[in-house]
């Protein structure tokens, strides 16, 4: 990282990650130079994220949050990065978002536990404020083995940001929903966040129609 860029995030109170001489850079993969989370089983993937300490907020969590849910789902769910109620418990989406997002997931015809959950980030940014770039540079690498692993029919990006990271697509979300993307051979529906929803409620129609268009993908596959 330049000194230009350590000055700016030194002023807005960010501590900047600097890696250690010989480790990996910020596009290297994810683990260790040379290697990476490709390739790996879920036991080892998770015992690596537990360990993780390739960006600054490994100081600031209580511990990781992984994921959770069906590793066979049909349908992966990818929110931002855990909260404080996340970071305490170790599992995604259990605070009022969480709440939220279940019942979106039940009216939709899904327990929790069918789907797969996991975030953008595997540690919470302290205040809640959004990932940096070079935070989600080197986690999604994490999160791209899960999908590979879980291999579901349909993945369901919440919010703008975890849209951005995911997707690389800059324009606002509202002009994002009612398409479809792709990771790969994965069908991606964007929709908006629960925490976004629990402030402007108005908006909860716009979501199920979101969720609508998932469900229509899940039954009729890549063609929806
Ligand atoms: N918001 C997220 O994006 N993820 C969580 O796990 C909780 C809240």
């Amino acid at each position: 990282m330049d000194a230009r860029r350590l000055a700016v995030l030194d002023a807005m109170g960010i501590r900047a990650y600097v890696p250690r001489a010989g480790t990996a850079g910020p596009l290297a993969g994810g683990v260790g130079a040379g290697s990476g989370p490709a390739g790996m089983d879920w036991t080892t993937l998770a015992a690596t994220v537990r360990e993780c300490t390739l960006c600054g907020l490994c100081a600031t969590r209580t511990q990781t949050v992984f994921g959770t849910g069906d590793v066979h789902a049909r349908l992966m769910v990818i929110g931002e990065a855990p909260g404080a109620d996340e970071d305490r418990q170790g599992e995604p989406f259990v605070g009022r978002a969480g709440q939220l997002l279940n019942s979106m997931l039940k009216a939709a015809g899904f327990a929790r536990e069918q789907v797969y959950i996991a975030n953008i980030l595997k540690c919470r940014p302290p205040n809640n404020r959004d990932p940096l770039t070079e935070e989600s540079d080197r986690c999604l690498p994490y999160l791209r083995r899960q999908i590979e692993l879980v291999d579901p029919a349909a993945i369901l990006c919440l919010g703008r940001i975890a849209t951005q990271r995911l997707l690389g697509e800059e324009a606002p979300l509202g002009r994002l929903r009612g398409r479809t993307f792709r990771i790969g051979h994965t069908p991606v529906v964007v929709t908006y966040h629960p925490a976004y929803l629990l402030r402007a409620p108005s908006e909860k129609r716009k979501a199920w129609d979101d969720l609508k268009l998932a469900m229509e993908v899940l039954r009729h596959g890549n063609s929806a």
